[in-house]
């Protein structure tokens, strides 16, 4: 019987691992309306459960203002955290079988990807994030491993602002340290040489460490959203185990990467410094959509080398490692163009077909 039940078990994970083949999965995230905007026309003319998607402009009917998309999943206003994260489960499973991954999330500022990534502030139980969740599976599952594996984990926080790569994880006082990435992919998973490296046992630890770094990350002002991150930050887990009987190891690394807002420059009337920042958060993003593209394709070329993002993440984008991108959207219409250029960012980063719906466009 116990025999029976492994090979289930395996079988599972089998299955689980077959179905993540394609390494590079998109999935959409509608927001709900803000209270001040309930009751206002939707963008979202119909949400298939295939992933498709449907969108559409109630003010300006017309070729234009109708499209449809198709990702691995879309979902919808009403979704809570636990089941988002239901559907990446899986791929953090995987990293303590030595997998590499990295989950992003895209999208124009205020469109949820903090809240996706970890949650609204203060958050109760239920509305806890991707991160934390992840975490918290990564030390559950290998404590169910204890009697064959012990598995380390340590952690990095970094953040890419205007290209330039600063640990998160200094002490309050002084300035950041600026970090040179120039030998990111030889650190075997790890983000960046030189960056601090903390050790965690709980997911307690990994939160205060989290608190730690967000407090550092540098935020400035917008005429969009007082609050909008205009940096990328990556928290980066590493995890180490060991066979306890033939000592063999193996490494797993998940990198969470919260993307500086994707809006378009002459949204948020910018000059000066704000204005380089968009630039530079604009360079990078589309590296980075070149580089997910490009996988997806399986080119022979991966452009890396654009953009310090790209570089920093190497190791983990391509070959063996899975990726999994949220793309986040508004769907209110006075954010329509920017939504669509975020949901056509994402269909070139994705590798679902979409087979006869693409003549609607
Ligand atoms: P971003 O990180 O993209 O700038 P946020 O995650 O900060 O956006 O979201 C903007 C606001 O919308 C926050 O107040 C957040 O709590 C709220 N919000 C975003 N997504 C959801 C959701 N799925 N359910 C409820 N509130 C959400």
């Amino acid at each position: 019987e116990i025999c029976h039940s492994v090979l289930e078990e395996n079988r599972k994970i089998y299955n689980e691992l077959q179905e993540l083949k394609g390494n590079i999965r998109v999935y959409c995230r509608i927001r709900p309306f803000s209270s001040s905007k309930a009751g206002k026309p939707t963008i979202v003319d119909y949400i298939g459960e295939n992933g498709e998607l449907i969108v559409t402009n109630p003010s300006k009917p017309g070729k234009e203002s109708h499209r449809t998309f198709k990702f691995n999943k879309v979902f919808g206003p009403a979704s809570s955290q636990e089941e988002v994260y239901l559907d990446t489960q899986p791929l953090i499973r995987s990293i303590l079988d030595g997998f590499n991954v990295c989950i992003f999330a895209y999208g124009q500022t205020g469109s949820g990807k903090t809240y996706t990534m970890s949650g609204p502030n203060g958050s109760s139980k239920e509305n806890l994030g991707v991160n934390y969740r992840a975490l918290n599976d990564l030390f559950h599952i290998s404590q169910t491993r204890k009697n064959t594996i012990t598995y380390e984990v340590d952690v990095q926080m970094v953040e890419i602002y205007n290209e330039q790569v600063r640990d998160l994880l200094t002490n309050n006082d002084g300035p950041q340290k600026k970090l040179d990435i120039r030998n990111a992919s030889q650190q075997n998973g790890l983000v960046v040489p030189n960056a601090n490296v903390r050790s965690v046992s709980s997911t307690a630890d990994v939160v205060e460490l989290m608190t730690h770094g967000m407090m550092n990350r540098a935020a400035s002002a917008t005429a969009m959203n007082e609050r909008s991150s205009r940096s990328h930050s990556v928290l980066s887990v590493r995890v180490r185990g060991t066979d306890l009987k033939t000592n063999a190891s193996l490494n797993g690394c998940l990198h969470l990467v919260d993307l500086a807002g994707s809006e378009r420059v002459n949204r948020s009337e910018v000059t000066g410094d704000r204005l380089k920042e968009a630039q530079h958060i604009n360079k990078s993003l589309a590296a980075l959509g070149d580089v997910i593209s490009a996988l997806s394709q399986k080119s022979s070329h991966i452009p890396y080398r654009n953009s310090k993002l790209t570089q920093l993440l190497q190791t983990s984008l391509g070959g063996r490692a899975k990726t999994l991108m949220f793309v986040q959207m508004n769907p209110d219409v006075e954010s329509f163009s920017e939504t669509l250029s975020t949901l056509k960012f994402a269909e070139r980063a994705s590798s679902v077909e979409l087979g006869s719906a693409r003549s609607n466009k």
